[in-house]
């Protein structure tokens, strides 16, 4: 017999119909006679329930049929009568294909930490909460690939190592084949890369943006969705060492159109949520956040407000509220500050745009005051910054001088440089950090707890 999946089960019951369903025991009931399971196979938040009549089956079958036991089942699906669920299967056969013992078996019925679920990271997306966050994450993704397939944009592929150093060191990864307890070196007693795999140092791209460039300067309108690594040492609640980010990147947009596009794309992505996968929110609402819900919808429903940098040190300068770190026209606004104005100031998303210049990319447009930028970030309650993005220079004289003044390796960005000498095109684009997206669509609170197995300074044993 062909397995049903319970999702379609629920969708359209076959009651009276013999039918056979695998998954993971989520929980045992026995009585004298007769005995009730929950099972779980991933496809919905929702159970189904098993009524097994005790006598049809033998002593080490039903022993077995503990909480993390596989199964597969087949049996009559009936209108349940008890409370709860509007379905049950009456079971005939029972296969037990993995037992689970229930002395040592980590995720027994009662909740566990969200911390505890990290160390068992192995196991935890059996937990009903992480099943509600991977399967938002597969929507999420989904959604991302038919938003920009429905405007036009191309998926390019851009590459996940980098030799070409352009990107802003420090926070890198390095790749290398050099064996590294006796690295070649040069006269001057350093590493010698001509002699790696790559012939010059690699490493693992911190972004996709400047190939995403290239695309957009032909094909205009292109995406990128892949994962990056930063090597920031910084344990917080909001960054990743290796994430997932979405690049657009459009020819013939300013940054006016680049806001735009921003802000329908995650009301798009969160209405889709809402509309397509209201009952995995309904869990994560109910059991860690009662305010998700209508902080989604919040979202979905009110416009963003547009605010200049500028403006935006004016409000915190007026705010009355005393920061950790100081604010002055000129300073990278931080978290707490970003917070502020999002959660108490316009109670909405905001996207300040035109940032001082010093303290942002060497590729973001010079505005015509000498002391902006064409940058702009999207801030979102609770989680803060959850897409930084710019209009590109597309000079290349302004970019060249940039370049210089920040004192970048010149001869490294030849073929960035190429693109602003053969056909420029003014262009736009920005990253949006899938996890962070994550993070606020489920209402975690730690952005480890929205990926499958994290990797941050320390942990990467999953
Ligand atoms: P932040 O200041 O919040 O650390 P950033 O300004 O360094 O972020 P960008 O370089 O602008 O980040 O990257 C674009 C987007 O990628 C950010 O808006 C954010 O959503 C996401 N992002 C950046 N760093 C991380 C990280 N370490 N982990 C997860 N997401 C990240
Ligand atoms: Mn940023």
């Amino acid at each position: 017999m062909k397995r049903s999946k319970i999702k379609s089960l629920y969708a359209a019951p076959p009651v009276g119909q013999s039918v056979n369903v695998m998954g993971w025991l989520k929980t045992r009931r026995g009585g004298k006679k007769f005995s009730f399971a929950e099972v779980n196979d991933g496809s919905t938040i929702k159970n189904l329930q098993i009524v097994l009549d005790n006598s049809r089956f033998d002593e080490e079958t039903l022993k077995q049929l503990t909480t993390g036991a596989c199964v597969s089942i087949t049996g009559n699906l009936v209108e349940s009568v008890g409370q709860g669920q509007p379905i049950e299967l009456h079971a005939e056969t029972v296969t037990i294909f993995g037992p689970s013992d229930p002395e040592t078996y980590p995720l027994q019925k009662k909740a566990h930490s969200l911390e505890f679920m990290r160390e068992i990271a192995h196991l935890r997306p059996r937990s009903t909460t992480f099943g509600c966050i991977l399967r938002l994450r597969h929507a999420m993704a989904y959604g991302i690939h038919r938003f920009f397939h429905e405007k036009g944009f191309f998926y390019v592929h851009t590459p996940i190592i980098t030799a070409s150093d352009c990107e802003g060191a420090g926070e890198m990864f390095t790749v290398t084949t050099l064996d590294l307890a006796a690295p070649p070196k040069n006269k001057d007693g350093q590493v010698d890369f001509s002699a790696d795999f790559f012939g010059r140092p690699a490493h693992l791209t911190v972004s996709g943006q400047l190939n995403a460039e290239l695309a957009a300067l032909a094909l205009s309108d292109v995406y990128t969705f892949g994962p990056t690594f930063r090597a920031e040492n910084s344990n917080t609640t909001r960054h990743l060492a290796e994430f997932w980010m979405i690049e657009p990147e459009m020819a013939f947009y300013d940054l006016h159109d680049n806001m735009a596009l921003a802000e329908e794309m995650l009301r798009f992505l969160i209405r889709l949520a809402l509309e397509e996968h209201y009952d995995d929110l309904d869990f994560l609402c109910a059991t860690y956040d009662e305010e998700l819900i209508p902080r989604l919808k919040s979202v979905v429903e009110s416009p963003f407000e547009r605010c200049d940098y500028t403006r935006a040190v004016e409000i915190l300068l007026h705010s009355g509220q005393s920061f950790e770190f100081s604010v002055e026209w000129g300073a990278d606004l931080q978290s707490e500050h970003e917070r502020y104005l999002v959660e108490k100031h316009f109670q909405k998303p905001v996207i300040v745009y035109n940032y001082p210049k010093d303290i942002k990319a060497f590729y973001m447009r010079q505005n015509d005051d000498g002391k902006t930028v064409a940058a702009m970030d999207v801030l979102f309650p609770k989680v803060g910054e959850i897409i930084g993005g710019s209009q590109r220079e597309e000079r290349y004289d302004k970019l060249l001088e940039r370049i210089r003044q920040m004192g970048l390796p010149e001869e490294n960005y030849w073929w960035y440089l190429d693109t602003r000498r053969f056909g420029s095109a003014p262009h736009s684009g920005f990253g949006l950090g899938f996890e962070r997206l994550l993070t606020f669509l489920t209402g975690m609170g730690n952005i480890r707890d929205v990926i499958p197995f994290p990797r941050t300074p320390g942990n990467a044993e999953f």
